[in-house]
């Protein structure tokens, strides 16, 4: 789990239906994300509420309930107002999901941001929308409908974890030494045998070598080759050369 959503919050004004609060949390646990808080929720928890949370009780349960929305975000630093029209005529920083995925992947981990989602009926009003940084849009098929709260609630948060984790950087994704990409000069070992195969196997003419090797180079280069994909190819071009080929690791 990436300890970065730690610093986002998903806000939910006057919700009228408690089901409706525990599919949002189903959302968010799905995603990583964990601190809920309710502004003024119309009515207290249902049997709905929890059987909607299925396994995201604990979100439910800790979400802090507030009355109203300057309260639920004072400690963020970033706020973000999800709108269910695309607001053309309203003066205001505006991002569509996959952006608001980027721009809270940048916030994260120096800013607690919030993301704001309306009531079921009427959204947020102009003066909670004046509260926020940003709004964010979900582009949809027809401008005229809008998502369960939800499902905004789904896509916002999976856009968000989605642009944290590429914003991870890859190596420290892995610690398996095997499963880094192999080195410039391992991979010119590699042409290298790989020419000599073929030269031997009189698929490659060195008198007429054409595009061959720099053909070979352009699809080895795009497959980003890691260690012990590396010590397969060897292996499998020793053998065969009915030959065996010693293993490396990356530290070799
Ligand atoms: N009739 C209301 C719809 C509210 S839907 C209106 O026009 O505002 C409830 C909440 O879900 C919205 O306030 C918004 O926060 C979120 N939501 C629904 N569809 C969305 C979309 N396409 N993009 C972003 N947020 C959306």
């Amino acid at each position: 789990m990436n300890q970065l959503l730690d610093n986002l919050c998903i806000v939910m004004v006057e919700t009228s239906h408690p089901g409706n609060i525990g599919s949002a949390a189903r959302a968010m646990k799905t995603m990583g994300i964990n601190d809920l808080r309710l502004s003024s929720p119309r009515k207290p928890y249902s049997q709905e509420t929890w059987a909607l949370a299925s396994g995201a009780n604990a979100i439910v349960e800790q979400a802090k309930i507030v009355p109203d929305l300057p309260a639920a975000i004072a400690d963020c630093q970033y706020v973000i107002g999800a709108s269910a029209r695309s607001e053309r005529t309203l003066q205001w920083p505006q991002m569509d999901s996959r952006e608001c995925g980027i721009c809270v992947a940048e916030r994260l981990p120096l800013q607690k941001v919030a993301l704001v989602f309306g009531r079921e009926r009427t959204g947020l009003t102009n003066e909670e929308l004046e509260h926020c940084n940003a709004l964010v849009h979900i582009p949809m098929a027809f401008d005229y409908m809008s998502l369960n709260i939800a499902m905004a609630i789904q896509v916002l948060s999976y856009e968000c974890a989605t642009a944290v984790r590429l914003a991870t950087p890859a190596e420290a994704a892995t610690t398996d030494p095997d499963e880094v990409l192999a080195s410039a000069e391992a991979m010119e070992g590699f042409y290298t045998h790989l020419e000599q195969s073929m030269i031997d196997a009189r698929f490659l003419d060195p008198e007429n070598p054409r595009l061959l090797m720099r053909r070979m180079r352009r699809l080895f280069g795009r497959a980003e080759v890691t260690v012990s994909e590396m010590n397969i190819l060897r292996g499998m071009l020793a053998a065969f050369a009915g030959r065996k080929f010693h293993r490396r690791s990356s530290t070799d």
